[in-house]
C-alpha cells in the first residue's frame, strides 16, 4: 500500500497532461488525479490549433468563391458572417472539452477542477486549500503568448482574444513575424480584415529555410497583406477609431486592433517551484533531462512548459515517454530529432529537417528545387507560386531536409517525414514512382540540383 493520495499527480489539463494522465491510470494502472484551473484541452484545443485550424478553413472560402467561378460556376459570394462561424466554433470546442473529460473520466482519472502548486516534491496544494500527495508529480501547465515590456502594451490584444472577438476588425495591425503572426495575418485577411504586419527582423518565420519563407512571404503580400520588414510598435495609446501606434520605421497609424504576435512564455510562475530548487531557464522554462525528469527526481515536466520543441505532438510524446519510463520500467528518452511541422499560411508550409542554410554550415550539400505554377490555380488565372525542395547530403547522398510551400503542404509533410526520418537518400526518393498529376510528383522527379556546395 502506497503511503500516497496517488501514484502520480499531474497538474494542466492540455494535450500532453491528459494523455499522461490517461496512460498512467489506463494501461498502466496508476492511482492518478490532474488538476486543471482553466478549461480541459488547454492551449491546442481551446485556444490554439484547433479553433486556429477552422478559422483557416473559414478563411480558405474567399479564395474558392473567386476559383469557383472561374471554373464555371455561377456562384455570388456575400460577406463573412463572425457571429455565425464563432458561435460554431465555441460549440465544437465545448465539445471537443466534453470529450477531453469523458476520456479522463473513462480511464478512472480523478479531475480536479482547480489551480495545483507544488508544496515539496511530493506535495501539491490546490487553491480549494487541500492538499495532496503523489509518488511522482508531472507539470504540464503549458505556456502562454506575451506581449512586449512598453507603455500600453496591454491595449493590444494576443493570440487568446481572438476566439472571443464580438465582431472583426475592419483594420488590424500584427506585431511579430512568427508561426502565430503570420498565420493569423493569412486567416484575418482571408476573413476580410485589413491587415498590417510589422515584424522586426528583415524575414518573417525566423528559423525556417530562406527560400521557402521567401515565397511564403511574397504570397502573402501578392495577396495584399501589407508587410513591414524592420518594423516594431515603440509607442501607442487609444484614440478614435482604435489604437493609435508609432513604428521604429516612423510611420503612425491608427489601427481598429492591435495584435501582439510576439512569442509565448512557460506556465512556470507562482507554483513554488524555486523552493524547491527546480531549475528554471531565463524565459522560466523548466529544465529537464532526456526523460523530462526536473532535478527533484519525484518531479516530472512536459510540454511547452519545458520550451523544448513546442507542438502538441512533441507534447503528447514527451507524455508518453514518462509514463513508460516511469510506470513501465522502460527509460524511453524522447526524440525530437527530424519532427515535421506544418505552418498554416495560405500558402502553407511544410517542413522537416535542415534548413538549406543549417545542412550548408554543416557540410557539402546538393539542393533540389522547384517552384512553379500548379495546376488547380493556374487554370482559375492565380498567380500562386508552390515550391518543392529537398536538401540532399554530399557524402552520403541522405535527405537532410525537405521543404514544401503549397496548398495542403502539412498533409503532405507528414508523408515525406516518415521518409525523411527514416533516413532516406536522394536516390531513394528517385525510385519511388511519381503520382500524377500532383503537385508532390515533383518531389521523386528532380533530376538535378540547383546549387551544390
Ligand atoms: P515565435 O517565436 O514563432 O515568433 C515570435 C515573433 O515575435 C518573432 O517574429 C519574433 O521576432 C517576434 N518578437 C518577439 N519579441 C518581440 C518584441 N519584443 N517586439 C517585436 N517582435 C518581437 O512565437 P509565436 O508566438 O508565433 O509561436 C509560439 C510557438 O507556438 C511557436 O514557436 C511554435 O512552436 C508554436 N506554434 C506552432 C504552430 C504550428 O505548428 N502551426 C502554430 C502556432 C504556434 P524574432 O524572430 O526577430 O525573434
Amino acid at each position: 500500500m502506497s503511503d500516497f493520495d496517488y501514484d502520480l499527480f499531474v497538474i494542466g489539463g492540455g494535450s500532453g497532461g491528459v494523455r499522461a494522465a490517461r496512460v498512467a491510470a489506463g494501461e498502466y494502472g496508476a492511482k492518478v488525479a490532474l488538476a486543471e484551473e482553466d478549461r480541459y484541452g488547454g492551449t491546442c484545443v481551446i485556444r490554439g490549433c484547433v479553433p486556429k485550424k477552422l478559422m483557416v478553413f473559414a478563411s480558405t472560402y474567399r479564395d474558392a468563391f473567386q476559383d469557383a467561378r472561374d471554373y464555371g460556376w455561377d456562384v455570388t459570394d456575400g460577406p463573412f458572417n463572425w457571429q455565425t462561424f464563432s458561435g460554431k466554433m465555441r460549440a465544437e470546442l465545448d465539445r471537443l472539452e466534453g470529450v477531453y473529460r469523458r476520456l479522463l473520466d473513462g480511464s478512472g482519472v480523478e479531475k480536479l477542477d482547480a489551480r495545483a502548486t507544488l508544496k515539496d516534491a511530493h506535495t501539491v496544494k490546490l487553491s480549494t486549500g487541500e492538499e495532496k500527495t503523489a509518488k511522482h508529480i508531472l507539470i504540464a501547465t503549458g505556456g502562454r503568448p506575451v506581449r512586449p515590456e512598453m507603455d500600453n502594451a496591454d491595449l493590444g490584444i494576443v493570440s487568446d482574444d481572438i476566439f472571443h472577438l464580438d465582431e472583426l476588425p475592419k483594420s488590424m495591425l500584427i506585431v511579430g513575424g512568427g508561426y502565430i503572426a503570420c498565420e493569423f495575418a493569412c486567416i484575418l485577411h482571408g476573413l476580410g480584415v485589413d491587415v498590417t504586419m510589422y515584424y522586426r527582423g528583415g524575414q518573417i518565420l525566423n528559423g525556417f529555410d530562406d527560400e521557402a519563407r521567401g515565397l511564403v512571404a511574397e504570397q502573402m503580400r501578392t495577396r495584399g497583406i501589407d508587410m513591414h520588414s524592420g518594423a516594431s510598435i515603440i509607442e501607442m495609446e487609444n484614440r478614435e477609431g482604435g489604437t493609435w501606434v508609432k513604428a521604429t520605421t516612423g510611420k503612425e497609424k491608427t489601427f481598429e486592433k492591435v495584435f501582439f504576435a510576439t512569442g509565448r512564455k512557460p506556465n512556470s510562475t507562482n507554483m513554488g517551484l524555486e523552493n524547491l530548487g527546480i531549475k528554471m531557464g531565463r524565459n522560466g522554462a523548466i529544465e529537464v533531462n532526456e526523460y523530462s525528469q526536473t532535478g527533484v527526481p519525484s518531479v516530472y515536466a512536459i510540454g511547452d512548459v519545458t520550451d523544448r520543441v513546442n507542438l502538441t505532438p512533441v507534447a503528447i510524446r514527451e507524455g508518453m515517454a514518462f509514463v513508460k519510463t516511469v510506470f513501465g520500467g522502460e527509460p524511453t528518452p524522447v526524440d525530437h530529432e527530424l519532427i515535421a511541422s506544418a505552418v498554416f499560411t495560405q500558402p502553407e508550409m511544410g517542413t522537416v529537417g535542415m534548413t538549406e542554410e543549417a545542412a550548408r554550415a554543416q557540410e557539402e550539400v546538393e539542393i533540389y528545387a522547384t517552384s512553379f505554377k500548379p495546376m488547380q490555380t493556374a487554370f482559375a488565372g492565380r498567380d500562386d507560386r508552390v515550391m518543392m525542395k529537398l536538401v540532399v547530403s554530399k557524402a552520403n547522398r541522405t535527405v537532410l531536409g525537405c521543404h514544401i510551400v503549397a496548398p495542403q503542404a502539412g498533409e503532405m509533410i507528414q508523408l515525406a517525414g516518415i521518409a525523411v526520418k527514416m533516413g532516406a537518400t536522394k536516390e531513394q526518393f528517385d525510385q519511388t514512382c511519381a503520382v500524377h498529376p500532383t503537385m508532390s510528383e515533383e518531389l521523386v522527379t528532380m533530376r538535378n540540383p540547383v546549387r551544390t556546395s
